[in-house]
């Protein structure tokens, strides 16, 4: 079976390979996703829609008009049927008008959105895809990135949930878009990460925080540790494709406490060589390649971008 050569590596291919590599196999190399796609991959990417055409002009009025189309084209074109009272587009609607009424002033400027990007680093490519950036003194340049999450800012969850942004996965996500925006900008200060609690009180409370800005910086031992990381899983990929040996290292692959089964548990339960298994089209697509560096936004292009999401 002739399956492309992996070049580039984004945060999402990075924590499959940590992860699990027979997931890399699935996904990366054989192209295969899941037909459904869970409620949350939805809501997230509907999020980054509307803050995308968020303050795209000056005027504030179609910029809302255009976000509430761009979230409904989301959710139209998906791959979902069943959702959660806090991922619907009328929740989404609720949490938007929310944000513009509390939206602060602009002390920055918006230089780009919805960025996509593939550059070279050494012999490979570091690939991704930003939501903005800013020009923001007294900083300088400043990455915007959105998360939605059903974490409620303050209450049980979020100490651990904010500290996944200074190590871990999501950690790992902002160093890798700072490298890139430092390789086109200078003076970049780190990311603001924008979290946007899904759990809307059913009363107005002035105790909840619905929105919760974090500033992440970095510096340059963080992105050199980083792309160290990143290299040696450039080397598991091409050690595993050169022997097209591709471990089941997946703790969750059955799910457990806060985490969902792997949706490639059934063809990992096969008991036959992995070049002969046959992908069922009823449950799968096959031949998707995955690319968010082409600035993908929709369900019509099948993106799964893992980890815009709680
Ligand atoms: S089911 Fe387990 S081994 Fe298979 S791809 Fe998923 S996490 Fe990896």
């Amino acid at each position: 079976m002739k399956t492309k050569e992996i070049k580039t590596i984004d945060p999402t291919i990075g924590s499959m390979v940590d992860e699990c590599m027979r997931r890399v196999y699935w996904r990366i190399k054989r192209g295969v996703t899941p037909i459904w796609e869970p409620d949350y991959f939805v809501s997230g990417r509907a999020w980054d829609a509307m803050m995308g055409e968020w303050e795209k002009t000056e005027d504030e009025q179609a910029c809302y008009a255009a976000a509430i189309r761009a979230m409904h084209k989301v959710y139209d074109i998906c791959n979902c049927e069943n959702f959660n009272e806090r991922r619907t587009p009328e929740n989404l609607t609720s949490l938007f008008s929310l944000y513009v009424t509390q939206a602060e002033e602009r002390p920055y400027k918006v230089i780009d959105s919805n960025v996509g990007f593939e550059m070279p680093y050494k012999d490979f490519m570091l690939g991704g895809e930003i939501d903005r950036y800013l020009s923001w003194p007294p900083y300088g340049v400043v990455i915007d990135e959105n998360k939605t999450t059903t974490v409620v800012p303050g209450k049980s969850g979020w100490d651990n949930y904010a500290s996944g942004f200074d190590l871990g996965r999501y950690a790992n996500q902002l160093t890798h878009y700072f490298w890139a925006v430092c390789e086109i900008s200078e003076d970049v200060w780190g990311t603001r990460v924008m979290v946007a609690c899904l759990d809307i009180p059913k009363r107005a409370s002035t105790e909840r925080t619905q929105f919760q800005p974090l500033w992440k910086p970095r510096n340059k031992a963080q992105v050199e540790d980083y792309l160290q990381l990143c290299e040696k899983r450039m080397a598991d990929i091409r050690r595993a494709e050169k022997l097209n040996v591709w471990p089941k290292g997946g703790q969750h692959c059955t799910g457990g406490w806060g985490f969902s089964q792997c949706e490639y548990r059934s063809l990992c339960e096969l008991p036959i060589p992995l070049d002969q298994i046959e992908i069922p089209e009823e449950r799968f697509l096959v031949g998707e390649p995955w690319a968010p560096w082409d600035g993908i936004k929709c369900s019509a292009d099948l993106e799964r971008k893992e980890g815009k999401d709680d």
